[in-house]
């Protein structure tokens, strides 16, 4: 036979760990959606709400005045020094501007970035789980190993220190967290944090922290970064963005705040793969910085009032669920009905027009639940919670 006789196969021409991953199960469940305009979504993650209009304008006025270059690989100096300013008044840590903050295309390429840099073949990446379906399948395109540390309704999602512990090798690298979490609207208390930031000092790990949710926190609840605890600094990646507090998930701006020597590996790869971020988008987050605080602060109450109704809507519908502390995502536990969360999820599509995420789609340990996102109007999520209620009751074991 010969080299011309040989079928042609693309596949072939894949590199492993990217042809072996599955694809998104959120991106996958909304195809079921797609098209369909009788459905009541608590599907997506992100805001209702659109962009604060100053913001808005502020990208208007950066195009009619022309700024339409490149900026500076790590970012708009200007943007950089505001960062760095609201990092420390909000999060108690202290960067440079100059050599420690870096403009990603959302917090997406950021934890791209923080893998690409630090993952060797066969390095063990511990992530608490359920969590953003990202996770996992970057470690693994960066060839290291994911490793769950699974969250439980025990624990209200929060990390347990004492299964950190446990899951700790030769080989753990990373430990990766994400409070307020998506997708269970998890926040860790400040003291577990510290056992972990003890836990991470003793075995010599790098912490990556991604808190694109910290501004969105309810009732008494204070957000706390682990990067600011003694020691955690030099050993922590800190991922923030625009996209959940702003409002801005389409501008795609997010930024990176870390040591310098991780730092320059994180920017090599940014700037050969990157260039910049997009220059519109970085003037509008420094607009946002500087003037939607209190925009802000408007949709984080209104989302504190949906939550009330969302959890309370879930409870009465005989569903449990844990009250999530932060973000905008309610994670009731659907296990009193005997269908996986699949099941349940296609089910309430299929007979009552009403989408959520299985919790599978979420990793380990998010199975027998599902995600409502309740970043929608109030009176959909009224409308919806009636219809979850017929659907377990018809459904109830
Ligand atoms: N981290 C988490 C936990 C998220 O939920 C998301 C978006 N769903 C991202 C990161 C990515 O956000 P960005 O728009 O900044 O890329």
């Amino acid at each position: 036979m010969s080299m011309t006789d040989k079928a042609f196969s693309a596949e072939e021409f894949i590199v492993a760990p990217v042809r072996d991953l599955p694809k998104s199960g959120i991106r996958e469940f909304f195809d079921l959606v797609a098209g369909r305009t009788d459905v009541i979504s608590l599907g997506v993650g992100e805001p209702d709400f659109t962009t604060p209009w100053n913001v808005r304008e502020s990208a208007i006025y950066s195009l009619e005045a022309g700024h339409t270059s490149y900026t500076s690989n790590a970012g708009l100096p200007s943007l950089r020094k505001a960062i760095c300013e609201y990092l420390y008044k909000y999060y108690n840590v202290n960067y440079d501007p100059a050599s420690e903050c870096l403009v990603t295309i959302g917090v997406s390429e950021a934890l791209d970035l923080a893998m690409r840099a630090l993952v060797n073949p066969g390095d063990e990446v511990i992530y608490s789980t359920p969590c953003f379906v990202s996770y996992p399948a970057e470690v693994l395109m960066a060839r290291g190993v994911p490793v769950p540390l699974v969250t439980t309704d025990a624990d209200e999602f929060s990390v347990n220190p004492d299964n950190l512990r446990k899951l700790i090798t030769p080989k753990s690298k990373i430990l990766l967290l994400n409070f307020p979490c998506n997708p269970t609207g998890a926040v860790a208390g400040e003291e577990t944090l510290r056992e972990i930031a003890q836990i991470a000092i003793e075995n010599n790990l790098i912490v990556i922290t991604d808190e694109i949710y910290s501004e969105l926190v309810y009732d008494d609840c204070k957000h706390v970064s682990i990067a600011s605890f003694p020691g955690m600094k030099e050993r922590t990646i800190f991922l923030h963005g625009f996209s959940k507090a702003f409002a801005m998930t389409g501008f795609r701006i997010g930024y990176v705040c870390c040591p310098k020597v991780i730092m320059d590996a994180m920017y090599k790869i940014h700037q050969y793969a990157i260039m910049c971020a997009p220059i519109t988008a970085q003037e509008a987050a420094l607009e946002a910085l500087k003037n939607a605080r209190k925009d802000m602060l408007i949709m984080r109450d209104s989302y504190w009032e949906r939550r009330n109704i969302i959890v309370r809507g879930l409870r009465d519908a005989g569903l449990e669920c844990v009250m999530p502390k932060g973000a905008f995502y309610a994670f009731p536990c659907i296990k009193s009905t005997g269908m996986t969360s699949r099941e349940f999820a296609e089910g309430l599509l299929r007979e009552e027009s009403v989408a959520v995420v299985p919790g599978s789609a979420f990793g380990p340990g998010g199975e027998g639940y599902v995600r409502a996102c309740y970043a929608t109007a109030e009176d959909q999520i009224i409308e919806a919670l009636h219809r979850i209620k017929a659907f377990v009751a018809r459904h109830s074991k």
